[in-house]
């Protein structure tokens, strides 16, 4: 029978705990969200939603087509001058999401016979990028910049180094600095994944590279999502223009893809704007992981101590978080739930993160709803 290995699949996984199934979220949901990844609370912000749907009357529901034919429309440049500009770096170029702009970065800036040494933590995106590049991957243990060393040691030739600047899963920060260094002990190119930076860390949100310095760096390359801190959803690149003009006439993702839609475009400016006019929701979003880690490590849970906004607290099996996730609901709370395969280490987790529009009193809540429902 056709597809007949897909029943045989679905049935090992069963079996192991680990089904996966969709829930449609009503638009009124009463639960407190700590599951999403709307970090600066801005996606229904009235501006944020104004300006996508401004930008949907004046521009059309659709890009119409793909960037280099009719989809890059004023909108689309501003927004990429705009974030360019508030990033630090010389260019910006905007892709259909975060997951298309990390393929377009990794296979366009390791062509054939060059070396990619890719973080073991990586996000999958940047995983495919790899699998996709002509390049060859080589896999490093986790944020060790001397791991890197010795990868790029092994090889002459072009080299790109690969990894997020926060891990999503136990929300823990590279080591920037660490890997700026190893890459120009070697002349190697650094390609890092800012999604879960961008509007959390760095002054006023500018984001991990940032803060680190690495800023318009002629070596570094950033990506970013529009879908997390700036409530949208989208992605870009950013980088030295010779590298962004090299993206435009080479990444695939870009190139035969249909161009952002307007709406989001408007929207991801409508909140860049917002988040430079009021830099303090990046401070509060780690404050309030701060404050989550702290109250939950005080209830005798296992989290792991944020970078940024994300925080993850150790279950004891896939299916007991599964349950704890289910029990959070039930009482009122939404949290992501973590488990194989999605984390390559086995060991499931809530995730939850943290919200600049989170109060005390909700904070307080969710504490104490994770507490009272620990397995
Ligand atoms: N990189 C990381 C680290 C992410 O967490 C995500 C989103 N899950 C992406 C890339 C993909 O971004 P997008 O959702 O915009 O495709």
């Amino acid at each position: 029978m056709a597809f007949g290995w897909i029943d045989e699949q679905a049935e090992l996984r069963r079996r192991a705990g680990l089904v996966r199934t969709l829930r449609p979220r009503p638009a009124d949901s009463p639960l407190l969200d700590l599951a999403s990844n709307d970090y600066l609370g801005l996606a229904h912000h009235p501006e944020v939603t104004e300006g996508a749907a401004r930008a949907a009357r004046t521009w059309g529901g659709g890009a119409t087509g793909s960037r280099l034919v009719t989809g890059t429309t004023e909108l689309h440049a501003e927004l990429e001058r705009e974030l360019a500009d508030f990033c630090g770096f010389e260019a910006a170029l905007v892709f259909s999401s975060g997951y298309a702009a990390n393929l377009a970065a990794v296979t366009a800036l390791a062509p054939n016979g060059s070396l990619i040494v890719s973080d073991a933590g990586n996000h999958a995106s940047l995983i495919d990028g790899c699998r996709l590049a002509r390049g060859t991957t080589q896999v490093v243990a986790h944020a060790e910049p001397d791991a890197v060393r010795k990868a790029l040691q092994t090889h002459d030739g072009s080299a790109v180094v690969v990894s997020d600047t926060v891990f999503s899963v136990d929300g823990d920060a590279a080591p920037l600095g660490g890997l700026a260094e190893a890459c120009r002990e070697h002349g190697a190119g650094l390609v890092v994944d800012d999604a879960h930076g961008l509007g959390v860390l760095g002054d006023g949100g500018r984001g991990a590279p940032h803060a680190a310095g690495l800023a318009g760096a002629d070596d570094v390359v950033v990506t970013v999502t529009l879908s997390k801190s700036l409530g949208s959803q989208g992605g870009a690149v950013l980088g030295p223009a010779r590298v962004i003009d090299h993206l435009v006439n080479a990444a695939r993702t870009f190139i035969f893809d249909t161009g952002l839609a307007p709406a989001a475009v408007g929207a991801a400016l409508a909140a860049l704007r917002l988040l430079r006019r009021e830099p303090e929701r990046a401070a509060r979003a780690r404050t309030v992981a701060d404050e989550l880690h702290t109250r939950l490590t005080a209830a005798g849970l296992q989290a792991v101590r944020p970078d940024a906004a994300v925080v993850s607290v150790r279950a004891p099996s896939p299916e007991e978080a599964v349950l704890w996730a289910a029990e959070c609901r039930a009482a009122g709370l939404a949290v992501g739930c973590f488990r194989p395969p999605s984390v390559p280490d086995g060991i499931s987790r809530l995730r939850l993160t943290a919200r600049a529009d989170l109060s005390e009193g909700q904070i307080e809540r969710a504490v104490r709803v994770i507490g009272e429902t620990r397995p």
